[in-house]
This record gives C-alpha cells, sequence and structure tokens, in this order.
C-alpha cells in the first residue's frame, strides 16, 4: 500500500494545538503506516497572532493596558472592518508578528517530524506569512521535509508539486503572505511547467486553494470548494443550505492541463459530506480525471468534535481509496 496520510488547515496559535496535530499524525502513522505525510496550510491563525501582537504594540506606542484593550474591541465591534486591521495604515506593517510566527512555525514543523518517520510535504496557506514560514522551513534539520513550491520533486517515485496559498483577496494586498494576483500565479505556473515537463505525468498537486469544481464533478454531494451559505446561518452547527463554490479558476485550468492523478486542497476548512443525513467533514470532486481531495479544517472544524484529516491509498498511478479520519477512527471511505 502507498499511504498518503493528509491534514489540512491546522491554523494553530498555541503549544496545545501543535501537540494536538502531533498527536493525531502520531497516531494514525502507526496504525496505518503511510509512506508519505502531507500537512498543508493554513499553519498559522494569523487573526489571534495579530490581535495580541497588536495588544502590545498599542502598549508600546503608550497606551495603558486597558485601553489598549478597548481600542481593539471598539475596532472588533465595527461592522464590516475585519479584524486584519493591523496590517492598514497607520500600524505601518505586518512584520511584527514575524518573529513569533516563525518560533511557532519551527515548534510545528519539529512537532510533524518527531510524529513520522517517512517524507512530509508542506504546503503554506494564504495565512501564512512568507519569511517566517521561509526561515523556519530551511531551519528543519531532518533532510524529510519538503516544500515543492512551483516545481517537481521526486518523492517515493512519486512526482509531487505544490501551489501554495490563495488568491488575492483585499485584506491580504501585500508581498509577504502566500497571496497571488492572477498575473503573477500565471508567471510562477508557467515556471511549474517546465518542471513537470521534464519530469513527467504529475501523481501529486497540492494546491492550498480548491480547484474550482461544477457540482456533476462532487463525488460526495458538497463538493472541495463549496462554503456554506453565509446569510443562511444563523450559527456554525447549521448549516442549512449549501452557498457558492468559491474554487480558482486558474488552478481548475491548470489541473485540467497536466491532469494531476490526486489534487490535495484546503482552504475551505467548511468542505463537507452528508452521511446518513449528517454533515460529515470531508469532500472529494473529481476534474476530467484527477481526484481532488479535501478533508476540511484539521481542528476545530465544523462539522467533528475530533480533529479531521484524509488517508488515500494510492498505487500504480492510481487512487485506490480515499478515506477521511475523524479522531482516531475512519469515518468514510470511497473506492474509486
Ligand atoms: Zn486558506
Amino acid at each position: 500500500m502507498t499511504g498518503i496520510l493528509y491534514v489540512t488547515d491546522p491554523g494553530v496559535s498555541s503549544t496545545a494545538q501543535i501537540d494536538n496535530l502531533g498527536k493525531f499524525l502520531g497516531f494514525h502513522s502507526k496504525v496505518s503506516k503511510p509512506c508519505l505525510v502531507v500537512v498543508a496550510g493554513d499553519y498559522s491563525d494569523m487573526t489571534d497572532v495579530q490581535e495580541h501582537e497588536y495588544f502590545q504594540q498599542l502598549v508600546r506606542a503608550g497606551l495603558s493596558e486597558e485601553d489598549a484593550e478597548k481600542r481593539i474591541g471598539e475596532e472588533k465591534a465595527q461592522p464590516g472592518i475585519s479584524f486584519y486591521r493591523p496590517y492598514q495604515p497607520p500600524i505601518p506593517q505586518p512584520w511584527y508578528a514575524a518573529d513569533q510566527l516563525y518560533c511557532l512555525y519551527s515548534d510545528l514543523f519539529r512537532m510533524i517530524e518527531s510524529n513520522t518517520d517517512v517524507p512530509i510535504i508542506l504546503n503554506p496557506g494564504n495565512h501564512d506569512l512568507i519569511r517566517p514560514y521561509q526561515n523556519a522551513f530551511k531551519d528543519s534539520k531532518s533532510g524529510r521535509i519538503f516544500n515543492p513550491e512551483f516545481k517537481v520533486e521526486k518523492l517515493n517515485g512519486m512526482n509531487v508539486a505544490a501551489i501554495p496559498g490563495s488568491q488575492e483577496r483585499l485584506r491580504f494586498v501585500d508581498d509577504r503572505t502566500y497571496c497571488w494576483k492572477d498575473l503573477s500565479l500565471n508567471e510562477l505556473l508557467r515556471q511549474l511547467t517546465q518542471s513537470v515537463e521534464e519530469h513527467g505525468q504529475l501523481d501529486l498537486l497540492l494546491t492550498h486553494m480548491p480547484p474550482q469544481a461544477y457540482d456533476h464533478e462532487s463525488l460526495l454531494g458538497f463538493g472541495c470548494d463549496r462554503t456554506p451559505d453565509w446569510n443562511l446561518l444563523p450559527s456554525r452547527n447549521m448549516i442549512t443550505d449549501q452557498g457558492p463554490r468559491v474554487g480558482y479558476n486558474l488552478t481548475r485550468q491548470y489541473v485540467q492541463i497536466h491532469n494531476p492523478h490526486l489534487v490535495l486542497s484546503g482552504h475551505i476548512e467548511e468542505a463537507r459530506h452528508a452521511q446518513d443525513g449528517t454533515l460529515r467533514a470531508g469532500a472529494i470532486d473529481k476534474i476530467g480525471a484527477s481526484i481532488v481531495v479535501n478533508p476540511g479544517g484539521f481542528f476545530p472544524n465544523w462539522f467533528e468534535t475530533s480533529p479531521v484529516g484524509a488517508l488515500i491509498d494510492y498505487q500504480d498511478g492510481k487512487v485506490q481509496s480515499v478515506s477521511f479520519i475523524v479522531g482516531e477512527g475512519l469515518s468514510s471511505t470511497v473506492r474509486s
């Protein structure tokens, strides 16, 4: 068996959450003996990091702790303003969070390495900051962590490549996060194409942002790129209807042209399917001959009270089965 253990969007902001991820990977590595472990972004929950840092910054700027807290509370209460406010003037830049994020990434990567003994592939998301991520990645000493960003690496006989981040959104416009404008992504995809042409058929493509898919391509009903309908969402636990599909058309085109056998995506943490009348974490799309899997955000997950991931049996250039994992058990298995 060629098993791939996959989790995405851990969004950690504390040591306890890093431990939680380590335990999950350790348990499933022992039980399922995968030959490849993939942990995809968003690794950090930038919102939390920034709020804490913003608080410190306000105090350094002369506000009392009480006033700093009040200011943050007022800003958060303003309708229509996301708490990515620290990105905008007059608070000049997000680099104040870089050291803290670097430590977080380093701890996280060490935890992943210590719980598996096979090659590990990383792929940062739009919540990750480029410089601290890359520094922590370079510091890894095991030689088992790979970051095949816009290039093909051969791992366990598989051609693996990654498209990190997502497309531009207003609050992330800067050159420090993994967020692409269409034009710059086009250029990077050309690089990737060159690498694919040198290596041959892609086995595994990681795309943080799911490729756009259509309803008839969803194997389990909802799709890797479908959000809930936010207008009909009274609370996190009551998903009453399907919202739009928000996958990325450029990655879809890329998948259609290069037909990777397996595409692992994330970003849409609420990816889900229905089983016995209950919504469960995880979705599968089939675009052409490519199988796309998004297990949904690691933890906390919208539909499960334990951490989630996926185990994919990949043999002879073909996805044999996809199993979604919840906690220490298998949730549902789809065979092709
Ligand atoms: Zn994301």
